[in-house]
């Protein structure tokens, strides 16, 4: 999937689709799983000043590995991410004239659009993902090795 971001832009035009998890590489290799899809849309607009601006979001559900328990959970992605396209490198402000820290794009004629996904969607995974409270099964490990061992019990009975 090649666009010209320029044009995308430009021409206000729209892109939507559902993608396999399959299609993103470097995505596959941090999941648990490579089941399931990503619901897909980007979206071209001229904002106020002639900005060009793109706007990308990114749903699912994927399978991640709890770092706590080591189990697969899902993992609800929901994210947007806009961005403004410039001409070139130059067009960039500075980043203490951006108060607003945007993203920029430089324009490019053929840009893979998978790979800004892919590049978004990564930057949206957790560091350290973990299952959230009791649904990990590492809790009731813990508290199974809490137990006292049969060594504790004997030690008990001699003292008595
Ligand atoms: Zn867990």
């Amino acid at each position: 999937m090649i666009i010209d971001n320029i044009e995308f832009a430009r021409k206000s035009l729209e892109f939507h689709d559902t993608i396999s998890v399959l299609q993103f590489n470097r995505l596959e290799d941090v999941l648990a799983s490579n089941k399931g899809e990503l619901d897909c849309r980007l979206l071209g607009k001229v904002a106020i000043g002639n900005r060009l601006e793109l706007e990308l979001s990114v749903r699912g559900v994927l399978q991640l590995t709890c770092q706590r328990c080591l189990e697969p959970f899902d993992f609800n992605l929901d994210i947007t991410s806009r961005f403004i396209v410039v001409n070139d490198e130059s067009d960039i402000p500075s980043e203490e004239d951006d108060l607003e820290e945007h993203d920029y794009l430089i324009a490019d004629p053929k840009m893979q659009l998978f790979e800004l996904i892919e590049d978004e969607v990564l930057l949206a995974l957790p560091l350290a993902p973990k299952h959230a409270g009791e649904d990990c099964g590492a809790d009731s490990m813990i508290a199974a090795l809490k137990k006292p061992s049969p060594f504790q019990a004997l030690q008990n009975l001699k003292s008595k």
